[in-house]
């Protein structure tokens, strides 16, 4: 399997005057591979948008090398490789700098130098891509949280980024936002087969991804897919972590005495046992 990402062992703290601040990311290592999802969870101030701002060059590790497509991020090598990462962040209203929507997917294109009629091309194709087509010449003010998400997305498609990594992105949406956000990313990833690295609180949105890893304290704390990781809930509870809204109706279930087979991360899951062991004769 082809590495699209790796941090090895990596470290980071903030410059500040006070001795006893936290090492804000501490002998961090993981890889990511080709055409997977991986999100990263955790309470805050766990050290996700450290590692973000890390895989992306804002910052360069005290210790430890990020790689991104194989090759070490460096001052240097920066401009080369960013080109190549679609990055989102978390307020949809600080990430538009065109008056219009196709002026704002436009403007990376514009500024790496993509000819004309390429640049257009790319941008229909993009908006297509998170259905934002017919919002070409709206203004980004007039837009939904989750539609100006997606028009951020649109515009770090139109890059054919080998790589798109989402701080938050969802976390200031309403639940309609979030969904939309969160299933364009979906049918991107399952179409393109595009890397997808997810940062979020958000457990619901964690179970979507192939691997999960979990922040405490600057740390990994755990990793492994949503199935590993969710049979073990009250560990994640216990570093502050909000369960699933089905595992939490589980827990209370199997407290009132009713017996369940399984484990269940969806409602779906859920309901399924209850309806075939529970209420049907
Ligand atoms: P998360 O994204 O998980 O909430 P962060 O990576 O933002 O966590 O923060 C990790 C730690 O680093 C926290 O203790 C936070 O206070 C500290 N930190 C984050 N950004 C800065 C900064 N710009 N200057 C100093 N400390 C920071
Ligand atoms: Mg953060």
């Amino acid at each position: 399997m082809k590495e699209i990402l790796s941090m090895e062992n990596i470290t980071y703290s903030y410059p500040s005057e006070d001795e006893n601040t936290r090492t804000a990311v501490e002998g961090v290592s993981f890889a990511v591979n080709d055409g997977e999802w991986i999100a990263i969870v955790g309470h805050n101030g766990s050290g996700k948008s450290t590692l973000a701002k890390l895989m992306i060059g804002l910052i360069f590790p005290d210790a430890g090398d990020v790689h991104v497509f194989t090759e070490k991020l460096t001052a240097e090598s920066i401009w080369d490789t960013r080109s190549k990462m679609g990055i989102v962040f978390q307020n949809p209203d600080n990430q538009f700098v065109g008056s219009t929507v196709q002026d704002d997917v436009a403007f990376a294109l514009e500024n790496n130098g993509v000819p004309f009629e390429e640049m257009v091309t790319r941008v229909h194709e993009s908006l297509a891509q998170v259905n934002m087509a017919e919002f070409l010449n709206h203004e980004p003010h007039h837009l939904s949280g989750g539609q100006k998400q997606r028009v951020a997305i649109a515009g770090a498609l139109a890059m054919k980024p080998n790589l798109l990594i989402m701080d938050e992105a969802t976390s200031m949406l309403d639940p309609q936002g979030r969904d939309e956000v969160i299933q364009i990313v979906q049918e991107l990833q399952k179409k393109t087969g595009l890397t997808v690295v997810s940062i979020t609180h958000d457990l619901e949105e964690a179970l979507l991804a192939d691997r999960i890893i979990v922040m405490n304290k600057g740390q990994i704390f755990t990793t492994g897919t949503p199935k590993q990781l969710f049979t073990n809930g009250k560990e994640l509870e216990e570093i502050g972590l909000d369960l699933p809204f089905a595992m939490k109706v589980s827990d209370l279930l199997r407290k009132l005495g009713i017996e369940l087979q399984g484990e269940h991360m969806t409602e779906e899951e859920l309901v399924n046992e209850l309806w075939t062991s529970h209420f049907s004769k």
